[in-house]
């Protein structure tokens, strides 16, 4: 892994060295000005899915119940009286790595009041409230047969999600989540409340799409709409042995150049230390309500433990219940398509994590997603986005890595042992001629650099974009978490 944009630690590290004593008259000026909706009521374990987010302790919370509270809570952050004083903006608090949403005796935004969903007059597009998970948005446009692409887990949040870009079940049909963003109302640097779209402020409208949280706090997104009834739940789980096979079945799907726009693929591996058990999985979805879908024929044609295939709206799939936090760990690579690099990948994680089981355990797991140049066609229709990708570089796939483990004092060794593994398959897939530059800023670890993996030329425009808005750098330097631009 590269090291490169200043993210989590230098984000600790930071709120850290601010005194007690100075948070207290941040949080004072906010409560004198802002009232009850500022707090030390602490958050519960079940706001956030990582323990890294979970056990960081702000100084107070600002629980906004409208955009002009987050106005006037960020004016007064950034006032030349409250010099010190840091925050943070919490999501769906879906990000694992810590200090990306939380702050430690900081000032953290809990965004969740602002969950309001309401549908255009023509149904075209539906106003979001940025504190939504994604089933509000779900549970609310399944009633008009409309869906908007989003996460493919319930308690995801919008806010976290449309930023980094955004993989949904329909992005084949229509692009990046944060492709079908229309509009966004956000609260800038200087605490102006501000409408942004492709004609208002054309350079921000595409900076917010993919730059993360560098330039304000949206409080609400505009997404477009489309009709969507019922779709198809196809799930196959298999031994181990038929790891290639799977691998095969996958490639013919994504590698496809006629890629089918109704796929939503995910091809599965966890190990479990504690098991020494690796178990192979294929989550194909399909998004017209067709039972066991012809494209999925290559997973149908191997020997199973099991394959299940059922209809189910969108809403039902992704509904979700709140679990505990544990530690978790994200990273992620970009892969031409390519069985054979998928196998060669799969035997370095088991020569590497084979024999590794630190107290408590760990669970590895690692998703293949194809990122179709289909997809990456869309964003161009409608106004560009900054991931700079280009449909040219033809068919690929996403991997993300991840580890879950309940015990914290095994973490460093479980860092190690991620960081090793990753730069290991990293020089696999680059050996194989297969390695891509995007990490995907959704799935990247914090000593990822997605923004600049995004290109000279967006990450250019990113940092002009953030200067002309934002030229004293709030959301780069009060606002510390998360992948930053200067
Ligand atoms: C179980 C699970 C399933 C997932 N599924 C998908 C998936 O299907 N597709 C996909 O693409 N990704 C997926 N992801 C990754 C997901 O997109 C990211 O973790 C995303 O950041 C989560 O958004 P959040 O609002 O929940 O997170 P948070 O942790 O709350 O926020 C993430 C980042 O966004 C910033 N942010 C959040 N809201 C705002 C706002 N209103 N204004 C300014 N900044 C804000 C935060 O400051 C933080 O830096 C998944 C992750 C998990 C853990």
């Amino acid at each position: 892994m590269r090291l490169a944009e200043r993210s989590t630690t230098t984000a600790l590290v930071a709120a850290a060295a601010v005194s007690a004593a100075s948070y207290d008259t941040c949080c004072d000026r906010l409560a004198s000005a802002l009232g009850d909706i500022v707090t030390t009521t602490p958050f519960t374990a079940n706001d956030w899915f990582s323990i890294q987010e979970s056990t960081l302790v702000p100084a107070c919370i600002v629980r906004p119940r409208s955009a002009q509270d987050v106005s006037k809570a960020v004016t007064i952050l950034n006032s030349s009286r409250a010099p010190g004083c840091q925050f943070a903006v919490k999501g769906g608090g879906h990000t694992p790595a810590g200090g990306f949403a939380n702050i430690q005796g900081g000032v953290t935004f809990d965004m969740g009041h602002l969950n309001a969903t309401a549908l255009s007059e023509k149904g075209t597009s539906v106003a979001v409230g940025a504190g939504a998970v994604w089933n509000d948005v779900y549970g609310y446009l399944d009633d008009f047969n409309l869906a908007a692409a989003g996460g493919r887990n319930g308690l995801v949040g919008v806010g976290g999600l449309l930023l980094g870009g955004g993989i949904s079940h329909f992005s084949p049909r229509v692009g990046w989540a944060c492709d079908g963003v229309v509009g966004y109302e956000v609260v800038l640097a200087n605490g102006t409340l501000a409408n942004i779209s492709a004609t208002s402020h054309p350079d921000l409208y595409r900076a917010l799409k993919g730059g993360g949280n560098n330039f304000g706090v949206v409080t609400r997104y505009e997404l477009k709409t489309f009709p969507q009834g019922n779709m198809s739940v196809n799930t196959f789980s298999y031994g181990v042995s038929q790891v290639g096979a799977v691998f095969d079945a996958f490639n013919d799907v994504a590698a496809d150049p006629n890629f089918d726009p109704y796929v939503s693929l995910q091809a599965g591996l966890l190990y479990s230390s504690a098991a020494k058990a690796w178990s192979v999985s294929a989550s194909a979805y399909y998004t017209k309500p067709v039972l066991h879908p012809e494209v999925y024929s290559g997973f149908e044609a191997l020997p199973s433990i099991s394959n299940t295939s059922s209809i189910t709206s969108v809403a039902s799939l992704a509904a979700e219940n709140p679990t505990p936090p544990l530690n978790w760990l994200f990273a992620t690579l970009t892969l031409g398509t390519s069985s054979e690099t998928m196998l060669d990948i799969f035997k370095t994680l088991n020569g590497s994590l084979y024999d590794f089981n630190p107290a408590g355990g760990v669970t590895w797991n690692f998703a293949f997603e194809p990122l179709p140049s289909v997809m990456l066609s869309k964003s161009a229709a409608t106004g560009g986005n900054v991931l700079g990708l280009d449909p040219e570089d033809g068919n690929g796939i996403v991997l993300l890595f991840s580890a879950l483990w309940p015990n914290s004092s095994s973490s460093d060794s479980i860092y190690q042992k991620g960081r090793d593994t990753f730069t290991a398959i990293e020089k696999v897939a680059e050996r194989k001629g297969e390695l891509r530059k995007f990490e995907y800023l959704n799935y990247a670890g914090p000593h990822q650099s997605p923004l600049a993996s995004y290109g000279a030329e967006s990450l250019n425009f990113l940092r002009q974009v953030s200067k002309k808005y934002d030229p004293t750098g709030v959301f780069q330097h009060k606002v510390p978490g998360g992948f930053k631009l200067w």
